[in-house]
C-alpha cells in the first residue's frame, strides 16, 4: 500500500478492471507490456459484482424452485420454499470466486494492480487517490491509458436512488427478503429479466413503461412472446406511462405515473424498482487534463482500433458506447492492448450477440430482416417454431422460435432471432456463422445432435432453403 504522494510510472494504464479492463490488462500481461490497473471497487466490475452474474444466478436459483413448483404436468408436486437470503448468499460466493479468479490471472499475467480512485491530471498522468483514511494518493505517468470505467444506473428526475425505497438492480440483486409487491419502472432488458426473478419469488410485480411495448430494442414477435409468458406469470404491465413521482405511504409508497394526455395513475407497492437504462461513467475523469471531450450522452467517440481523439488514450467497455454488454467490452479491451503492443488489431462489430434471460430467453445477432432489406439485401427468412422441438417439449419450455434471416443470392447469413430456452447458447452458432460468412447451406450440412435445442437451428435454416422436414416449408 502506497502512503502519501509518490510519481511511478507505467507503459499502460488502464482505469477500472470490469470486463473491459480487466481482460485488456491480461491481453497486455501476456504480451509483455508493464501495465497498471486501477480500480476503486472490485474486480471484475459491473458484471461480475452487481450485473450479468449476480443477475443470472438469481435467475437459475429462482428457476429451480419455481421450475419445481409448476411440474404437475411432469408428474412432480412440490412446494418449494426459498430463503432469499440464502439465495443471496450463494450468489455473493460465485462472486467471490469469480472476482479472485480476475484478481489472481491478473497478478500471473505480471499486472500491478492499483486500488483507488483515478483521475487524469495532465496529458500523461493520472493520480490516484487510495482509499481509507490516511491512504494518501500517488501520480502514475503512463504512455497510453485505457479508460475503461464503465456504466451505472440512470436515475429519473423524482426517483432519487435511496436503497430503501427506490432501488437500482444493484439493491435488487442484493436483497434479504422477497419484496410482498414491486413497481419496476422500465421494461428493457434489466427490469425485464429482474421482474421475472422477482415474479417468480412470489411478489406481486407491475411494471410501468413509457413506450407503448415490453423489450422495445427487440421485433415485436420476439418481444411477444417474452411479455405473454411473464402475464402468465402475474406481471401487470402498464405501457405510455411515465414515472413523474413518488411518496410513501403506509409501509410502501406510492408512484405516480403520467401519460401522453397529461393523466395519472397510481401504483402502490413496498419498493420501486428503477431501471430505464445505464449512463457511462466519464464524468469523474477529469478528461479535460487529458484534451478529452465526450458527447452529449457521456460516450467517448472511438475507432476501430478503441482509440479515442487523443492518440496515446482508448476507451474500451461501455464508456465506448452501445451495445453496452460485457463481451463487447472484452473484445475491445482485448483490441486495445494488441493496438497498444504494436498488432495490426482491429474491431468487427458485425456479429455482436445480444441475449435476454427473461423466460423464454432472447438471443439476437447481425441484422432483422427489416434491417437486412434497409441494408440492400434481398433476403430469405426461415424459422422453426420451438413447438415442433423434441427437445424442447422434453423440457417443458415450448414457448418461441428460431428465425434466420440470409442473403437470398448467395445464402449468407446475415442475422438470426432466437426466443427459445437456452436462446443464449444457441445464438453462438448463428454468430459464427455470420463471422466466418458461412452460408445456409453450411448450417444445413452439419449434423446437429439429436435431440438438442440446435436442431431447430438447423431446422430453421432448412424452413429458409424450403427444406424443412419437421415443419411444413414456408
Ligand atoms: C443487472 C445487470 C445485468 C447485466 N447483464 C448482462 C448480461 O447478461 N450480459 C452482458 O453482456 N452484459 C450484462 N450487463 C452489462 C454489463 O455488466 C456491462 O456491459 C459491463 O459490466 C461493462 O463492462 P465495463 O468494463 O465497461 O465496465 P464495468 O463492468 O462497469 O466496470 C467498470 C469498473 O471501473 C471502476 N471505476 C470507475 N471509475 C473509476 C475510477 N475513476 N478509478 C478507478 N476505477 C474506476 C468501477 O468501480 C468498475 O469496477 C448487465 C448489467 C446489469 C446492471
Amino acid at each position: 500500500m502506497v502512503v502519501g504522494d509518490v510519481t511511478t510510472g507505467t507503459e499502460l494504464l488502464i482505469i477500472g478492471a470490469g470486463p473491459g479492463g480487466y481482460v485488456a490488462a491480461i491481453r497486455a500481461g501476456q504480451l509483455d507490456l508493464d501495465v497498471t490497473l486501477v480500480e476503486k471497487e472490485a474486480y471484475g466490475g459491473t458484471c461480475l459484482n452487481h450485473g450479468c452474474i449476480p443477475s443470472k444466478a438469481l435467475i437459475s436459483a429462482t428457476d429451480v424452485a419455481h421450475d419445481a413448483g409448476e411440474a404437475e404436468a411432469m408428474g412432480i408436486y412440490a412446494d418449494p420454499a426459498v430463503d432469499l437470503a440464502g439465495m443471496v448468499s450463494w450468489k455473493d460466493d460465485i462472486v467471490d470466486q469469480l472476482t479472485g479468479g480476475v484478481e489472481k490471472l491478473c497478478k500471473a499475467n505480471g499486472v500491478n494492480l492499483v486500488e483507488g480512485r483515478a483521475e487524469f491530471a495532465g496529458e500523461n498522468k493520472v493520480r490516484v487517490a487510495h482509499g481509507g483514511e490516511g491512504q494518501g494518493s500517488e501520480t502514475i505517468e503512463f504512455e497510453h491509458a485505457i479508460v475503461a470505467t464503465g456504466s451505472r444506473p440512470m436515475a429519473i428526475p423524482n426517483f432519487e436512488f435511496d436503497g430503501e425505497h427506490i432501488i437500482s438492480s444493484r439493491e435488487a440483486l442484493a436483497l434479504d427478503a422477497v419484496p410482498e409487491s414491486l413497481v419496476v419502472v422500465g421494461a428493457g432488458y434489466i427490469g425485464m429479466e429482474l421482474s421475472t426473478v422477482f415474479a417468480k419469488l412470489g411478489t406481486d410485480v407491475t411494471v410501468v413503461e413509457m413506450l407503448d411495448s415490453a423489450l422495445p430494442a427487440y421485433e415485436n414477435d420476439v418481444a411477444r412472446v417474452v411479455k405473454s409468458r411473464a402475464e402468465e406469470l402475474g406481471i401487470d404491465f402498464y405501457f405510455g406511462e411515465g414515472a413523474s413521482e413518488w411518496e410513501e405511504s403506509g409501509d410502501g409508497i406510492t408512484v405516480r405515473t403520467e401519460n401522453e394526455e397529461g393523466e395519472v395513475s397510481e401504483f402502490g407497492a413496498e419498493k420501486a424498482l428503477v431501471a430505464v437504462g445505464r449512463e457511462p461513467v466519464t464524468d469523474t475523469l477529469n478528461l479535460d487534463a487529458v484534451g478529452l471531450a465526450t458527447d452529449e450522452g457521456g460516450f467517448l467517440d472511438t475507432d476501430d482500433r478503441a482509440r479515442t481523439d487523443v492518440e496515446s488514450v482508448f476507451a474500451v467497455g461501455d464508456v465506448a458506447g452501445e451495445p453496452m454488454l460485457a463481451h463487447k467490452g472484452m473484445k475491445e479491451g482485448e483490441v486495445a492492448a494488441e493496438v497498444v503492443a504494436g498488432e495490426p488489431s482491429a474491431l468487427d462489430y458485425q456479429s455482436v450477440p445480444a441475449a435476454v434471460f427473461t423466460d423464454p430467453e432472447i438471443g439476437t445477432v447481425g441484422m432483422t430482416e427489416s434491417e437486412a432489406e434497409e441494408a440492400g439485401f434481398s433476403t430469405v427468412v426461415g424459422e422453426m417454431p420451438m413447438q415442433a422441438s423434441g427437445r424442447a417439449l422434453t423440457l417443458g419450455e415450448s414457448d418461441g422460435f428460431v428465425r434466420v434471416v440470409a442473403d437470398d443470392d448467395a445464402g449468407f447469413v446475415l442475422g438470426a432471432q432466437i426466443v427459445a430456452p437456452e436462446a443464449s447458447e444457441m445464438i453462438a452458432e448463428f454468430g459464427l456463422a455470420i463471422e466466418m460468412g458461412a452460408t445456409l447451406e453450411d448450417i444445413a450440412a452439419t449434423i446437429h445432435t439429436h435431440p438438442t435445442l440446435g436442431e431447430a437451428v438447423m431446422e430453421a435454416v432448412e424452413n429458409a432453403r424450403g427444406k424443412a422436414i419437421h415443419t411444413l416449408n414456408r
